[in-house]
């Protein structure tokens, strides 16, 4: 009983810190916005066919004063919790248009939509101003959201789909395969892109059960006339199994990692570091 209850002590305290530390990372991350610490990286999406940057997704970056580098993975859930998604993707959308402006008619540009940002009455009017202020053609912004989106309120989420993707704003699902994932999401909405979630490409070439997924998957979508976007592609041989498979678009550590705004530019004017013939 004793050492029941000296666990339950444990469990409390470890609680106790965990919410403490949270709350910390909550103040930290207030702060953050306000005095606009945050950043936007960019990681190229490349075509299958010309290994061209397609397209750059916007992923925030935030350099800590004491802390250093803190992972989106971890700081992200915060700002869902507490509500300062809202301002913070507003944000990511009016920069990751600003920054996308100034690169070639070509080049566009995908931004993260958080479930809760989606929700709210605000994500078209911040899509828009996003638009209009930085002069951004709509078919050159792309807006990723996750299967989590699709579960709740279909009704009202396929509205807002329908608006965002009247607008001409392009529609990818971020992730594909590790959530609820059902086919018939990919059908319900009719989506540009369907990304498809590094964790069948880190083992792709290793596991039959991956390449059987990714098969299957690059052969639906190009029957629905969807685009295809393979995350995590770290080597040769997965992009050779892509390119066989007709994924459209790779992007991983293999092509780049995700680069500053300035060096973005500079990629897209040396194209030619995009193309590797070496058998590593
Ligand atoms: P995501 O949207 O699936 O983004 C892809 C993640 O995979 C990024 O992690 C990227 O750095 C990483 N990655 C890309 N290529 C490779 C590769 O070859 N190997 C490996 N191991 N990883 C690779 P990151 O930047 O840490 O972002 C994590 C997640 O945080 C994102 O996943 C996204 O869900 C979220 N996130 C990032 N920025 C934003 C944002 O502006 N708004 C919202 N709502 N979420 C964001
Ligand atoms: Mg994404
Ligand atoms: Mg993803
Ligand atoms: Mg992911």
């Amino acid at each position: 009983k004793q050492k029941g209850r000296k666990t339950y002590c444990f469990f409390e305290l470890e609680m106790d810190a965990q919410i403490q530390s949270q709350r910390a990372l909550e103040l930290d991350l207030r702060m953050a916005v306000e005095q606009q610490q945050l950043e936007l990286y960019y990681q190229p999406q490349v075509n299958t066919l010309n290994h061209q940057i397609a397209c750059f997704e916007a992923l925030l970056r935030w350099h800590h004063s004491e802390r250093g580098p803190v992972a989106p993975a971890e700081f992200i859930p915060v700002a869902e919790d507490t509500g300062l998604i809202i301002p913070i993707g507003s944000w990511v959308l009016r920069r990751a248009c600003q920054d996308a402006r100034k690169w070639p008619e070509n080049v566009c540009v995908s931004v993260n939509v958080s479930p809760v940002q989606f929700r709210t009455e605000s994500l078209l009017a911040d899509v828009k101003s996003a638009l209009s202020t930085s002069g951004l053609t709509p078919q050159r912004l792309e807006l990723e959201i996750t299967e989590a989106i699709l579960l709740h309120d279909t009704l009202n989420t396929l509205t807002t789909l329908t608006q965002i993707s009247q607008m001409g704003v392009q529609i990818s699902m971020d992730d594909f395969g590790t959530g609820y994932a059902s086919l018939s999401y990919i059908q319900k909405f009719k989506f540009d892109k369907v990304k498809i979630d590094r964790s069948f490409v880190s083992d792709l070439v290793c596991s039959k059960d991956n390449q059987a997924m990714v098969h299957a998957l690059c052969r639906l979508c190009i029957s629905l006339g969807i685009g295809t976007v393979a995350e995590g592609v770290e080597n040769l041989r997965q992009l050779r199994l892509l390119e066989q498979e007709g994924c459209t678009n790779m992007q991983g550590y293999y092509f780049a990692r995700p680069m500053p705004a300035d060096q973005a530019a500079i990629a897209i004017e040396k194209q030619t570091h995009y193309i590797r013939f070496d058998n590593s």
